[in-house]
């Protein structure tokens, strides 16, 4: 027998202050489970396994979103103790362990920001990005573009009207095919913003430069560890166990599709929104109504059953105060979901 991967799992492994050193593991049935570095696990699937993807699930990302780390740290688990054979090549993620150990979104700056093209200011974070980047980068080389699949989970600090929603980032390729769009609506994912603008997102790097069926997953709201009220991720937590195994689902729930119809910039010091601080992601509001103010000029809801998403009054000047979304039809059009305008 040989010795185990983890001193005690993934999780705890990784958010231990000795440096990882890497290792892997043959388990009986097959599968090969590799530490690549601190927070890093790659996983093999046996040798006969049809149609295998390689996946990257990815959680942490922002440190005190903790519902996605237990998903992760429980697969390990169940796969180390071969209680779950897994069909894909999988790169499970535990991305900011210093951000977990201090119970806070990050340590510097917003992880979340640092994976695009820009010359970012050195921080603990953009080591990470780096890294983050290099591995993905590594996992996918030589795998055919539809294969490649990335589940970037977080879950939000604000409410939402929408308890489970992804954000389907920008991508010149066709990211948005059936069967990723299926495996959310089994997943019970409420709704998915297509987003046509590029980001600095950990999905929107997958998405737009390897052309990965990636998303962004907000996973219901912030909580410690132990205390995330996973019944409501119930729906979930089973279809992402079953993706991982390949096993068919059929629980799909209705899922409404938004479009991003404008931004909100500051424009002025004197800046403020009306609505309440804790507003839900999501809330709508009848076209015309006034959302707030930036300077002399008044904010109002340019579009009809237009919602407001990710409010922030006090970003920098010229930052993105919030993002007015509308809800689109779509349909598949060469087996992407398109929006039909
Ligand atoms: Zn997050």
């Amino acid at each position: 027998m040989p010795a185990p991967l983890f001193e005690s799992s993934f999780l705890q492994d990784t958010l231990k202050p000795s440096a990882t050193s890497p290792r892997s593991i043959t388990l009986s049935n097959g599968v090969q489970m590799s530490l690549l570095q601190k927070g890093v696990l790659k996983i093999s699937p046996p040798a006969d396994a049809k149609q295998a993807k390689h996946m990257v699930i990815s959680s942490a990302v922002h440190g005190n979103e903790t519902a996605p780390i237990e998903m992760v740290d429980d697969l390990a688990s169940q796969i180390a103790s071969e209680s779950i054979v897994p069909q894909h090549h999988l790169l499970l993620i535990i991305a900011h362990p210093k951000a977990i150990l201090a119970e806070e979104r990050f340590v510097e700056t917003n992880l979340n920001r640092l994976f695009g093209d820009a010359d970012y200011p050195q921080s603990e974070e953009l080591a990470l990005a780096v890294s983050l980047k290099e591995q993905v980068t590594q996992f996918w080389q030589d795998v055919p573009m539809a294969s490649r699949w990335h589940l970037d989970m977080h879950c939000s600090i604000r409410a939402s009207k929408h308890y489970t929603f992804a954000i389907s980032p920008q991508s010149a390729y066709p990211t948005r095919q059936k069967e990723f769009i299926d495996f959310m609506q089994n997943a019970g994912i409420e709704a998915v913003l297509l987003s046509e603008e590029p980001s600095s997102t950990f999905s929107w790097f997958s998405s737009s430069k390897f052309g990965a069926q990636a998303a962004t997953l907000e996973l219901g709201q912030v909580a410690k560890f132990g205390h995330n009220d996973m019944s409501k991720l119930a729906q979930f937590h089973k279809a992402f166990l079953e993706l991982v195994q390949s096993i068919e689902s059929s629980t799909a729930t209705d899922m409404i599709t938004y479009q991003v119809d404008s931004s909100i910039y500051r424009e002025n010091m004197d800046f403020e929104f009306y609505f309440d601080k804790a507003l839900p992601n999501f809330s709508r509001f009848a076209e015309g109504e006034e959302l707030g103010k930036d300077g002399d000029k008044a904010l109002t809801m340019p579009v009809e059953q237009g919602g407001v998403v990710f409010p922030n009054p006090n970003v920098e000047l010229k930052q993105r105060a919030a993002l007015i979304v509308k809800p689109c039809a779509t349909r598949y059009v060469d087996n992407q979901l398109t929006v039909i305008d």
